[in-house]
């Protein structure tokens, strides 16, 4: 999966998880609020004429809600487009139950708060994708027209609440796309500012040059080898790699050609080790591999390999170039003796010759 698809998708669970949390939270207190209401109106407290149809969308919230709760919280076990089903549902039968009320109860006293209501809580509070906005308002208002044409009585009092009705489609409309825009573009830039920090955490760790690590990421991972080794029990060891009389290499043809020999000894060091070592660029033309799960045998055998592919590969200017390298297995050194031990040993390998392991 590519970065972007990675990006869209997480764009679209993301729009999902809120609009299900606001559906259940404003569902919730919608809820409540009704039921006290229905309460107090059977109680006396108030006149209401309305009770049955408020009845019937409480009883759909107390169905509804839990369902969605349920599968939200189990989202795991279930196919992402089960909660998203469940959630698209949620707008259309909001936008007909309130246009199907507005028609029942305030048809006659030219009053379309309700639709408007719910209009704006689609638009405003919920994100949901342009397309889909597009279907849910239109069709809303479509269905409402159809109510209204059907209720109001006359024609130029439907004509007349039709228009009020398109206005409101109109701006929650506007609002659901706004809405929608902000989101994407803040999930975009928020994608785009953690790639950023990834890249970056990396280039801290890593020489520029050979895109190794480099020594402050060494160190630190030295001292956790040891910490495992200490608790696992396990082995591992070091080698130390200096390129030989590499000044003469810069002396002869440059400075660039150093740099390119450094990076191609780089590669070859990351070739020849395995996918569990760790190799980093210790200085200029030094290069430190901790090797994971290995006694100085082991380490041995590694090196050896290492410095045989290096003698045979032939570099820019034709010529062949050699390296030293000093082993050292851990034995309950500290990381400074640890690394001192595989640096004495560097130093018997050029006493020795150079182009040797010691
Ligand atoms: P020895 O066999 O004893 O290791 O000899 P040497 O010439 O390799 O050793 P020395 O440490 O004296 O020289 C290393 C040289 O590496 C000195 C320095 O100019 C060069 N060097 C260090 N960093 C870089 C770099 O990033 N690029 C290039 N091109 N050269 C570098
Ligand atoms: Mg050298
Ligand atoms: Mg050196």
């Amino acid at each position: 999966m590519d970065r972007t698809t990675y990006t869209m998708m997480s764009f679209k669970e993301s729009i999902i998880n809120s609009n299900v949390k606001r559906i259940l939270i404003l569902g919730t207190a919608y809820s409540l609020v009704e039921i006290i209401g229905l309460i107090l109106s059977t109680l006396g407290y108030f006149e209401s004429d309305i009770r049955l149809y408020v009845s019937i969308v409480v009883l759909f919230h107390i169905v509804y809600l839990p369902v969605l709760l349920y599968i939200f919280l189990k989202k795991d076990q279930f196919k992402t487009k089960v909660l998203e089903i469940l959630e698209k549902i949620y707008f259309p039968i909001i936008i007909v139950w309130g246009s199907l009320f507005t028609v029942l109860v305030y048809i006659e006293a030219q009053d379309i708060t309700i639709y408007t209501i719910i209009i704006l809580i689609c638009g405003g509070m919920f994100v949901v994708k342009p397309i889909y906005s597009r279907l849910l308002f239109s069709g809303g208002l479509m269905v409402f027209s159809i109510m209204i044409y059907i209720s109001a009585s006359s024609i130029p009092i439907a004509n007349a609440l039709i228009f009020k009705a398109l206005i409101v489609t109109g701006i929650g409309y506007i609002i659901s796309s706004a809405n929608y825009r902000i989101r994407y573009e803040l999930h975009q830039k928020n994608a785009q500012l953690e790639n950023i920090n990834e890249t970056l955490k990396d280039q801290v760790l890593r020489d520029s040059l050979t895109g190794l690590y480099n020594n402050s990421y060494i160190f630190e991972y030295i001292d956790n080898a040891i910490e495992m080794a200490i608790q696992y029990g396990k082995d591992f060891s070091v080698l130390m790699i200096d390129i030989d009389d590499f000044k003469a290499v810069n002396d002869h043809y440059g400075h660039l050609e150093g740099d390119y020999v450094i990076k191609k000894v780089a590669d070859i060091i990351l070739k020849e080790t395995r996918d569990f070592d760790i190799t980093a660029r210790y200085g200029g033309e030094e290069f430190i591999v901790v090797l994971n799960n290995s006694d100085l045998k082991q380490a041995k055998v590694i090196a050896e390999r290492i410095l045989l592919t290096i003698g045979s590969t032939v570099f820019n200017f034709n010529e062949h170039i050699t390296v030293s390298i000093g082993t050292a297995q851990w034995e309950r050194d500290n990381r400074n003796t640890l690394i001192q031990k595989a640096d004495d040993k560097l130093y018997e390998a050029k006493d020795n010759g150079k182009n040797c392991v010691r």
